[in-house]
């Protein structure tokens, strides 16, 4: 059985106690054991990155970027066995695996700017004699808590900025699918990071605590379901950390009467199962406006939700999404669909029960597609992260409108329609982080940033793009003033005879 363990002061260190199991979702065999830190052992990497950083954060920032520069090479040279790796873990199909490894090189690729993202700022003469600028630093060791759901993707959003400000970096991802990260964090020193620059420890809330009561850690990223991230954004806070923490989603997809269908519901089918709906950015409501407009939508959807093909990663391009991540995330769904209709939604369709030939103790769940769902059902107010989509009927616009801006969580949205009116007022009311215009997962790209509102995220700044170089640095402003020198005495025009 393969032992993960984690990475330390640029070596694999094995752990030392507590170990939990890794799973593959599709045979839903146990593939290898992670070892789960204690204090101590998240004290020794913060030891090592502590004596590491200030080194690092010396070199000047044209050659921190080079070495990003040698790791997106290094990231395309190893796509395919990190997909395989993450596919193995994660259940996601191949595909969907590249894309989450790409999402986070791209991420890479902004921060390969850093020289440029850290210019501070300069005013000549803001007095007699005087200058005034400002400079970004480095913090100095700071940490990140990943999910299971990106394991690629969300610890790259975090280190990258982190250590192309001249950081050190400790990252605590998900024990569910260790492997990609500790591959990442090899991949970086073969690429010229120094070793204790960025270190692996894995675990569970006994290395969350640690690093949350750590007095060298600095800064805490988190992102995961709201209830930890709630208790990681004040904990690191009371401790006088900086914080930001992401947290769960419920993104709701608005469809006007004047939709394109097709479009709408091709796009729903996409961001609502792909993945098995295990992202925070997710299609899991959609919200025809009238009853027509509600009964057009479900007449295209049912059969291109019935059509999904659900399988191994190991089936290649013919499987549309995989299992859910563990066989607890399994009965989670389960209870939440039965809770669904016994509350008296409608399953237009229902795979709930099936099963994968040959895979039959993997942790499949079939796409549900549930229709007259109300706000007051648990299938509307909890987050399912599984391949179950609910329409909601809005009688009109502002109810649609409406059921997006009371959910709790505020993470994505979007509207479907043709009419710029509607959507630029959608757009410019909602109380939702990032929002997509005939878009269903307005995923922001790297050089725009990224995070929800409400109960999505806790803190102020979001990821990538320009606010992760504010988390990732603090700023210093400098007032200078030169007294009179030397040039007050010397002589400067060319010596004449009078
Ligand atoms: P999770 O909250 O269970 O775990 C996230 C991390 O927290 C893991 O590293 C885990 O080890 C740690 N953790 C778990 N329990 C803890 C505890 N009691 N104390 C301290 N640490 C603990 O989340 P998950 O199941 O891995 O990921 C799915 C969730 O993440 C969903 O809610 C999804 O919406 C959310 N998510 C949000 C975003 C976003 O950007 N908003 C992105 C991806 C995923």
């Amino acid at each position: 059985m393969e032992q993960i363990g984690h990475w330390i002061d640029g070596a694999k260190v094995a752990g030392s106690g507590r170990t939990a199991d890794v799973f593959n979702p599709s045979t839903g065999e146990i593939q290898a054991k992670v070892a789960l830190a204690g204090k101590a052992e998240l004290d020794r990497a913060v030891e090592v990155a502590a004596a590491a950083q200030p080194a690092w954060e010396a070199t000047n920032p044209q050659r921190r970027a080079r070495v990003l520069m040698k790791f997106v090479d290094l990231l395309n040279r190893d796509m395919d066995k990190l997909a395989e790796a993450l596919s193995r873990e994660h259940g996601k199909t191949l595909p969907d695996a590249k894309g989450d490894v790409q999402r986070g090189l791209e991420v890479v690729e902004f921060c390969i700017g850093a020289p440029h993202h850290l210019k501070g700022e300069f005013t000549d003469s803001a007095g007699p004699g005087i200058d005034m600028y400002s400079m970004r630093q480095a913090l100095g060791v700071t940490a990140g808590i990943t999910p299971f759901n990106f394991p690629a993707m969300i610890p790259m959003w975090m280190f990258a900025p982190a250590i192309a400000s001249g950081n050190a970096f400790i990252l605590k991802p998900s024990e569910r699918d260790p492997s990609v990260p500790m591959m990442l964090v090899k991949l970086l020193e073969e690429a010229g990071l120094p070793k204790g620059i960025l270190q692996v420890v894995n675990g569970d809330k006994e290395a969350v605590d640690a690093i949350l009561d750590n007095d060298v850690i600095q800064s805490v990223g988190f992102v995961g379901s709201t209830p930890i991230a709630a208790y990681i954004y004040e904990r690191a806070s009371a401790n006088g950390k900086r914080a930001q923490c992401f947290g769960g989603a419920k993104n709701h997809m608005i469809i006007m009467p004047d939709a394109d269908m097709d479009q709408a519901a091709d796009a729903l089918v996409g961001a609502g199962y792909g993945a098995a709906g295990e992202r925070c950015m997710a299609i899991s409501v959609a919200v025809p406006v009238g009853d027509d407009t509600a009964d057009r939508l479900i007449a295209k959807l049912a059969p291109r939700v019935e059509a999904l093909k659900v399988g191994p990663y190991t089936s290649g391009e013919d499987v549309d999404f995989g299992p859910v991540v563990t066989a607890a995330a399994k009965q989670n769904i389960l209870g939440l669909i039965q809770s669904g209709k016994d509350a008296g939604a409608e399953a237009v369709v229902d795979g709930s029960e099936m099963s994968v030939q040959g895979y039959e103790d993997g942790f499949f769940v079939g796409p549900v597609l549930f229709d007259r769902v109300t706000p007051d059902m648990d299938i509307y107010t909890k987050e399912i992260f599984g391949p179950v989509l609910s329409c909601v009927r809005a009688k009109d616009y502002e109810e649609a409108l409406g059921l997006a801006m009371d959910h709790e969580y505020g993470n994505g949205t979007a509207i479907f329609t043709r009419d710029g009116d509607a959507a630029r007022d959608f757009a410019k009311r909602v109380n939702v982080g990032m929002v997509g215009v005939n878009v269903p997962i307005p995923v922001p790209l790297a050089y725009h940033t990224f995070g929800g509102w409400k109960k999505s995220m806790f803190g102020d700044l979001n990821q990538h793009g320009p606010d992760a170089f504010k988390f990732y640095t603090r700023t210093k402003t400098v007032t200078a003033r030169w007294p009179s020198g030397i040039k007050e005495g010397g002589e400067f025009s060319i010596p004449v005879m009078e």
